[in-house]
């Protein structure tokens, strides 16, 4: 791999950044995300930052995606109704501004100036 500065994702993995941390395991880590756009906004993380998006992640690493699902639904069941969006934003103009994949996990209506624009 290239030297690529850590995420700001990997800081938090490495406890070097503060979150609130709802889910963790080996490979995955789930987050409350810092500017929340919806009642419920959570970011399942996989753990590693060798894939930049989800189309990335399809491809390399397809059991680690669905790692990433099993985890959104598991806390969507127990911090929604378990009804949600799924959003995996993929590049700058689609609003992606952390280039290591993450699913944030929507429960409840979007607030304005979200990411349904
Ligand atoms: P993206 O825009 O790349 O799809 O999503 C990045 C998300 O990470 C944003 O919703 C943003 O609020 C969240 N975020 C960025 N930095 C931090 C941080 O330091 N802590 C937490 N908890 N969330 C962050």
């Amino acid at each position: 791999m290239s030297k690529t500065e850590p995420s700001v994702f990997t800081r938090i993995v490495a406890r070097e950044i503060p979150a609130e941390i709802v889910f963790e395991s080996d490979t995955v880590i789930a987050i409350k995300d810092i500017a929340p756009k919806a009642p419920v906004h959570l970011l399942v993380i996989p753990k590693t930052q060798q894939y930049r998006n989800v189309a990335e992640l399809a491809a390399g690493d397809p059991a680690l995606l669905a790692d990433v699902v099993a985890v959104a639904q598991s806390l969507a069941d127990e911090y929604t109704d378990s009804e949600y969006r799924l959003v995996f934003n993929t590049g700058e103009s689609a609003g992606q501004t952390v280039f290591h994949v993450h699913a944030h996990v929507l429960g409840g209506r979007l607030t304005e100036g979200s990411l349904a624009e």
